[in-house]
């Protein structure tokens, strides 16, 4: 693997600061160098790397995405997923997790696979480099209940038909499911403690009780594993604080006492409330049947507007909320995920500098990774973006390909620049 010095970028450090013009050189898998040029910085020792000029390009952490469904096929429904049988399945997680690589996302943390091994095997894939596809933390299928979300079965089919979900009931049912998932070897546990409007259960309803709460938490952590949580509803946001489960998926629903509780305990959750589902699911999915007079009635351009309230006071009050969220549905395709950063600018109110380090700084610490990942500095991991453009003055130049010149992940380019490169000839570079 040879070393890479980029030249001549201006550089994101994922710090909060503003960019410099400067040099990072890479070596191995590490950033090893990061030179301000404009300061008449210390030349960069480069011998033998390759170099290349990235001619003004700006240069960032690789994204993080917080809430990732590999085997979320882009289809309209989740029957549409479930039915898919699992040798096209497989082939497909291998195909979107490249995908999140060819559009920045580095790393990604799985919410939940539609059958109980898909996102351990692709993980294990992406390890071994049978596959390509970004870092990746593997979730088992959502934990439900009778009658919750993800409880596609039906009365009159066998019982032992294959369910979206792992559907359990009581404490002993939630101590098994948890153990099976360990056993399959899932980096974390993913429970639905709220239902979800579209599947007739409200996105405002909890009903696990506490027992069978404290049981997942218990068992997953004997375990080492994380909990998610699928949690739209105000007392499932509480839940999530009193059983101290670290990640809350959507937090649509908020009351004082609840951003209280988030807020007191802000540095043992990250939020990840996957706006683009609430906002294409009311507004652009008439095509799939959903019109706006659909999605109204079901519920969800109140809980859009909920949401929207929720993050913007979570974001006073500096609780950490990160993109990712339900890409996946015919009306949020893969690919697309970098909307996300979009949204935080223009509903939650975020600046564009907050909406990257949403995606960066609070990324690795979301992988549990840190200290070695989401920065442009010295010793970190070399997860590396080059793009054509200021997403500083425009966010949503992340969403186009086109404009993202390089992708690097571990010291590697999964793209490399199309920009002239050459080989370091002299001790010393730039
Ligand atoms: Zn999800």
């Amino acid at each position: 693997m040879a070393d890479v010095l980029f030249t001549n970028v201006r550089v994101f450090d994922g710090g909060g600061d503003a960019p410099f013009t400067g040099d990072v050189l890479v070596q191995g898998n590490r950033i090893a160098r990061v030179a301000k040029t404009a300061f008449g910085a210390r030349p960069v020792p480069a011998i033998g790397a390759q170099v290349i000029d990235g001619a003004g390009a700006f240069l960032m952490p690789g994204m993080v995405e917080a809430h990732t469904h590999f085997s979320w096929n882009d289809q309209p429904s989740l029957d549409a997923i479930q039915r898919m049988p699992p040798e096209e399945h497989i082939l497909w997680c291998a195909e979107v997790a490249k995908r999140y690589l060819d559009m920045g996302w580095t790393s990604c943390v799985g919410a939940a696979a539609a059958k109980p091994r898909l996102d351990v095997v692709t993980r294990n894939a992406i390890n071994d480099g049978t596959i390509i596809g970004p870092r990746y933390l593997a979730a088992g299928q959502e934990i439900t209940l009778p009658g919750g979300l993800g409880d596609s079965t039906q009365p009159h089919l066998p019982q032992h038909e294959f369910a979206f979900g792992a559907i359990v009931s009581g404490a002993e049912e939630m101590r098994r499911c948890v153990r099976m998932m360990a056993k399959y070897g899932v980096d974390s546990v993913k429970i639905n403690l709220s239902g979800e409007s579209i599947t007739g259960m409200p996105s405002e309803m909890s009903q696990f009780t506490e027992e069978e709460i404290r049981v997942c938490v218990e068992e997953a952590k004997a375990w080492g594993k994380r909990v998610a949580a699928h949690a739209r509803s105000t007392w499932s946001i509480k839940q999530c604080v009193r059983h101290g489960i670290e990640v809350i998926y959507h937090a649509s629903f908020t009351d004082e006492e609840a951003l209280d509780m988030l807020e007191a305990h802000k540095t043992e959750h990250f939020i990840a409330p996957g706006l683009a589902w609430l906002i294409n699911t009311s507004h652009h999915a008439s095509q799939w049947g959903l019109t706006p007079e659909v999605t109204k009635k079901m519920g969800y351009h109140r809980e859009l507007e909920a949401a929207v309230e929720s993050m913007r006071a979570m974001r006073k009050r500096g609780i950490r909320i990160l993109p990712g969220g339900d890409y996946g549905f015919a009306w949020t395709p893969h690919g697309t995920n970098a909307k996300d950063l979009e949204y935080f600018v223009k509903y939650v109110g975020m600046s564009t500098m907050e909406a990257l380090l949403s995606a960066t700084a609070w990324g690795g610490p979301m992988m549990r990774m840190g200290k070695v990942l989401g920065y442009i500095r010295e010793g970190y991991l070399a997860d590396i973006l080059l793009i054509d453009g200021d997403p500083l003055a425009d966010i949503t130049v992340l969403q186009d390909k086109a404009r993202i010149l390089a992708v690097m992940k571990d010291g590697e380019f999964h793209r490399a620049p199309a920009m002239q490169r050459t080989r370091a000839t002299t001790r010393w570079a730039a």
